[in-house]
């Protein structure tokens, strides 16, 4: 009976799985990245991988799975997009509007690819600031100028957000869905949260394949999950910039 009713469950819950960069030995990581973004890297090989286990075992009639990348590096286009055309898949690619065409980043030719070939494009912001940090305004100007600058440039509808770095509060979700997003990303589901949105599961850049079966399983090593749990804590209390800090800070120690 358990059984059935988790199965039941998974079905109507789909399995959203959240990207940062696609690297290869050649990949060279734009100079404007932020702190700790190698934490997300993952590695082509891992990649292949892993949509060779989807391809495989993921997306059947037992689950539906969704992929995302944000920031919009030009690893993206250069390792991502070819493996999701070989694979049949498609994907979100959120872009960070201040920087498309920047240094190590996508520029609107390598996005309108994107476009071309079925992917879907959405905004992450116009400079990737941390909203929760942000005046009422400049959430607005950060939500409202990235999809009119997107659009504009792309003429293309943009109507997916996903929320820069991953805080986010009911007010921010109502601004989006004000500013004309219809679908909303976001990281690990904050506690109380009201609003309709997608929570997503990060992939590492350390995970191996058993790991990420074990993600696509719902299942969290047990050593992870307290880790998970007091990052999220950090998250809570302590909002953008001590979460920033922390994140530093581990890395360097590791
Ligand atoms: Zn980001």
């Amino acid at each position: 009976m358990g059984k059935s009713k988790n199965s039941e469950q998974r079905q109507c819950q789909p399995v959203v799985l959240m990207y940062h960069g696609i690297v290869s030995r050649t990949s060279a990581s734009p100079p404007e990245r932020e702190a700790g973004a190698g934490f997300y890297d993952v590695t082509a090989e891992n990649f292949r991988a892993q949509m060779e286990y989807l391809k495989t075992n993921g997306c059947t009639a037992q689950r539906d799975v969704i992929l995302t990348f944000d920031d919009g590096e030009m690893n993206n286009f250069e390792e991502a997009l070819p493996m999701l055309k070989e694979f049949g898949f498609t994907g979100y690619f959120f872009i960070i509007a201040q920087r498309v065409g920047r240094q190590g980043y996508m520029g609107w030719e390598e996005l309108r690819a994107l476009h071309e070939a079925g992917m879907v494009i959405g905004s992450h912001g116009f400079s990737h600031e941390i909203l929760t940090n942000l005046q009422d305004t400049q959430i607005q100007e950060e939500l409202a100028a990235s999809k009119k600058y997107l659009e504009r440039n792309l003429e293309i509808a943009v109507e997916s957000l996903s929320v820069p770095r991953g805080f986010c509060n009911d007010k921010i979700l109502q601004m989006a869905y004000k500013a004309g997003y219809k679908s909303i990303f976001i990281s690990e589901r904050p506690a109380g949260l009201k609003s309709a949105c997608l929570s997503r599961i990060a992939v590492k850049s350390h995970w191996l394949l058993r790991r990420f079966i074990q993600a696509m399983d719902g299942r969290t090593p047990a050593g992870e999950r307290i880790f998970e749990f007091s990052k999220n804590g950090f998250k809570q209390i302590g909002g953008g910039a001590l979460y920033d800090w922390m994140r530093r800070m581990m890395l360097k120690i590791k």
